[in-house]
């Protein structure tokens, strides 16, 4: 199932800003060509209430009443950027609780992105936190939800937004020292939700043999360990090889049996409740393909890659791998 709107494509943050509708686009067309746009439902926008689980009533206002400004000098807002933001929000809000209800995955093609956003500031192109205002929605209903991060940058937002909450594991791999500079492994949130923030901070160069690494030996045993409920994808195509703002350097394949792992991990252990949600990631084409390949998989199918270097093939991330475990074994039972 897919949730879309193409109001998505009317968000232009500013002329020729890299967050740009031609990213949504260039997937909608993909799975078009393939026969995967199937099942695609219009998404209702996120309510106040739903917004407020996660953001200060002063930060909606703000971003509802601003008319013309900026949250941040990259992420300008118009009149219309606060409407298509609760939409966005509402179409991943939507996707997970038809995941949750039905038992099968979901897919949210969303702009503009969301984990940059926290309680009450907004960054990095994102006004409202989509895949957080989601498992709030699904923590209100006494559920436990893992998060997990694939986007090239850290999600402060999402970290900040779930620090100290233990019904909501938050696992992110990213480029470290980049924007938005958080996300140590020695972060592993705050008070009753020590342990369910689990950073992995990749340096330049880290790609599919470090990410391999990371889910072999901390993302599905620790998700194993915390047994969620539904599990949230935050999807960015920005640690791509081929993606122009990042130094990470997945390949396609590799981006696809990340997430068909997750899809894998949730069939077996938590009843096909899986999400994802897109974030950033900058190469159309790599966006095209890396989620008609992950939309394929799900409909027992395969797609040609053609973003297929391996650049990094011997895990040029394990040091940033140990440090994680060393930080999270108080938590987590971690070979
Ligand atoms: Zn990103």
């Amino acid at each position: 199932m897919i949730v879309y709107d193409s109001r998505f494509l009317d968000h232009v943050p500013s002329p020729f800003h890299v967050e740009r509708p031609d990213r949504l686009r260039s997937i909608v067309d993909r799975l078009r060509r393939e026969g995967l746009f199937l099942d695609v439902q219009m998404p209702a926008p996120a309510t106040e209430e739903e917004l407020r689980r996660v953001h200060r009533e002063s930060y909606v206002d703000l971003v509802r009443n601003l008319g013309e400004g900026f949250v941040d000098p990259e992420t300008a807002v118009h009149p219309g950027t606060f409407d298509i933001a609760t939409l966005a929000a509402g179409a991943v809000l939507q996707a997970t609780r038809a995941a949750v209800r039905d038992g099968r995955p979901a897919l949210a093609l969303v702009r503009p992105p969301g984990h940059h956003a926290g309680p009450d500031y907004g960054g990095g192109f994102c006004y409202l936190n989509n895949v957080a205002v989601a498992a709030a929605d699904q923590v209100a209903s006494g559920r436990r939800v893992a998060i997990l991060d694939y986007d090239a940058h850290h999600g402060n937002g999402t970290r900040d937004i779930f620090a100290a909450e233990p019904s909501v594991l938050y696992v992110s791999t990213h480029q470290y020292g980049i924007y938005p500079g958080t996300g140590p492994a020695e972060d592993v949130g705050e008070g009753e939700g020590r342990g369910f923030t689990v950073n992995i901070p990749f340096s330049a160069g880290c790609g599919d043999a470090s990410y391999r690494a990371a889910l072999d030996t901390i993302v599905e045993p620790i998700l194993t360990q915390f047994r969620p409920e539904v599990v949230l994808v935050s999807l960015g195509i920005d640690a791509h090889y081929r993606d122009p703002l990042t130094s990470l350097t997945l390949s396609s394949p590799a981006y696809v049996e990340m997430v068909s792992r997750g899809a894998e991990w949730a069939a077996r252990s938590c009843g096909h409740r899986f999400v994802i949600a897109l974030e950033g990631g900058y190469h159309l084409e790599a966006l095209a393909e890396v989620f008609a390949g992950v939309v394929a998989h799900f409909e027992g199918r395969t797609v040609p890659l053609a973003l297929t270097e391996v650049l990094d093939d011997k895990g040029r991330g394990l040091e940033a791998i140990e440090a994680t475990k060393k930080a999270q074994r108080e938590f987590w039972n971690l070979r």
